[in-house]
């Protein structure tokens, strides 16, 4: 990862005239310098050190809020924080757990369990997850999301499904060329053509889809899945949408 210069202000915006010399330690060293060596260490692991080491000294005022909602941007996700302070709480003490909790319980308030899940797989990703995928949410079994990745020379988008979710059968048509080719992101996913066995996908597995053959794509049963979508460049190239894969297809897949 690429060093990362951190921008701090509450130091000057604080004590800057008080204490000027504290403020531009602060904001200069600790932050500018300390925090900003993300090629060393990420900001991610920064956040959960420093919260580690302000609840075991029962600090819980402000500066706790602050850095939680600085682990909140740095992608500790509900579900982690959770379990983090419960851990602190065996080592650092209870009450201080039940301080933290209380204040974390306000950082992470509008958070529900599935944007939990999917902070957490967008962080397995180097690609972004996206906005849903609603203009073809009518040919998809479950929540998708499409990010464009490229729109020049090849067209390339990242698709990442839900667990269960699955595009309907469907035909890449081409009067030459033309057809996709699938790369697996993150998660694990299947590829099925009609009349074969299906195919998991993992991360880095590529799928070559001929135009004119019928297949779906989409995520486990158990597992959030993205692969990246390549279209091949043909004449009169379309999508041919079919009929859905239905649950017992689909559940005869499942290891
Ligand atoms: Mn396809």
């Amino acid at each position: 990862m690429a060093q990362e210069k951190i921008v701090q202000t509450a130091g000057r915006d604080q004590l800057g005239t008080f204490a000027p010399k504290f403020a531009e330690l602060n904001d200069d060293v600790l932050f500018g310098e300390v925090w900003s060596r993300t090629d060393k260490l990420g900001l991610r692991d920064r956040s959960l050190v420093t919260i580690t080491s302000l609840i075991s000294q029962g600090i819980t005022d402000s500066s706790l809020v602050f850095h939680l909602q600085s682990a909140k941007k740095n992608g500790i996700t509900r579900t982690e924080i959770a379990e983090i302070i419960t851990h602190i709480g065996f080592y650092a003490g209870w009450p201080k757990a039940w301080a933290a909790f209380n204040l974390a319980k306000g950082v992470w308030a509008e958070d529900t369990a599935g944007e939990d899940a999917k902070a957490a797989f967008q962080r397995e990703m180097i690609f972004p997850i996206g906005e849903p995928n609603t203009a073809y949410a009518q040919y998809f079994i479950g929540q998708s999301y499409l990010a464009p990745i490229s729109r020049e020379q090849v067209n390339v988008s990242n698709v990442t499904f839900e667990p269960g979710c699955r595009n309907n059968w469907h035909i890449h048509q081409a009067t030459r060329g033309g057809g996709q080719m699938l790369v697996g992101v993150a998660g694990r996913g299947w590829y099925q053509e009609e009349g074969k066995p299906a195919v998991e996908i993992l991360p880095g597995t590529v799928i070559h889809i001929p135009a004119g053959v019928k297949h779906w794509h989409g995520a486990a049963a158990d597992s959030w899945f993205a692969h990246l979508a390549f279209e091949i460049a043909g004449d009169n190239t379309s999508n041919e949408w079919l009929e859905p894969v239905t649950d017992e297809e689909y559940n005869r897949l499942q290891k």
